[in-house]
């Protein structure tokens, strides 16, 4: 462990790499957009030391920023293109959304905690990040005045189907999220097969917080 501790950020971060690569995030995109994201910019003072460990962190409000594996895998399973409009629910720190913002056009972002909003418009600022929108409220209503997207992903676990973000995907887009009410939920993409129904696919067990309704009334 001592060891460990004297190793560069450098050294950390290909470890990391190497980690998500053995478990199977093989994307050489999704690969690069995390190497280039410095996670220590989205944890909290007090966590910064572990940014480069893969596993979730807390955040402000009671959130956590995903596990740096379930980030690589969620965004691989989107299948991301340069040219996509990329609706996020539950911006959190802002990690996963900095991510996506690296391999899509645009991305629009939701979040029910104004505190978290604030501190990840700041983050985006500062890495002059200059295509993520960002909206603070009730992620699971969507954005349907920017509707419809050629991707959704939801980085908080919903109890069901989500069928109003579902409604605004494009015919053939692709949505990621947790489905399920328990402890651990079950990690779905829905591909559009054009015609108004989904291939649903189950790709792993993962563990996030919910999906609640309403914006928060604390900060
Ligand atoms: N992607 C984030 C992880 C976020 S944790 C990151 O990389 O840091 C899940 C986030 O979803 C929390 O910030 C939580 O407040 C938010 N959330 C939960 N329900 C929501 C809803 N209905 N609308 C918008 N955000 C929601």
């Amino acid at each position: 462990m001592a060891k460990k501790d004297h190793d560069t950020a450098d050294t950390r971060l290909a470890r990391l790499i190497l980690a998500l690569r053995s478990q199977g995030v093989s994307d050489s995109g999704v690969l690069n957009a995390i190497e280039t994201t410095p996670r220590e910019a989205f944890t909290p003072d007090l966590f910064k030391a572990r940014a480069f460990e893969d596993s979730a962190l807390p955040i402000a409000c009671g959130q956590t920023i995903s596990q740096p594996f379930i980030v690589g895998l969620m965004t691989q399973a989107l299948k991301v293109d340069k040219r996509d409009r990329v609706l996020e629910i539950g911006t959190g720190s802002g990690y996963q959304t900095t991510i996506l913002s690296k391999l899509s056009r645009l991305v629009y972002t939701v979040e029910r905690y104004r505190t978290l909003m604030r501190e990840a418009e700041a983050r985006f600022k500062t890495l002059g990040l200059t295509n993520v929108i960002t909206r603070f409220g009730d992620g699971g209503e969507g954005w349907p005045e920017q509707a419809p997207f050629d991707r959704i992903m939801v980085t908080a676990a919903a109890s069901d189907e989500p069928k109003a973000l579902l409604s605004q995907l494009k015919p053939k887009g692709i949505l990621v999220a947790p489905i399920g009410r328990g402890p651990v939920q079950s990690l779905r993409r829905y591909t559009g097969d054009g015609k108004g129904g989904f291939e649903i696919e189950a790709l792993t067990d993962v563990r996030f917080v919910p999906l609640l309704d309403g914006v928060a009334k604390e900060l």
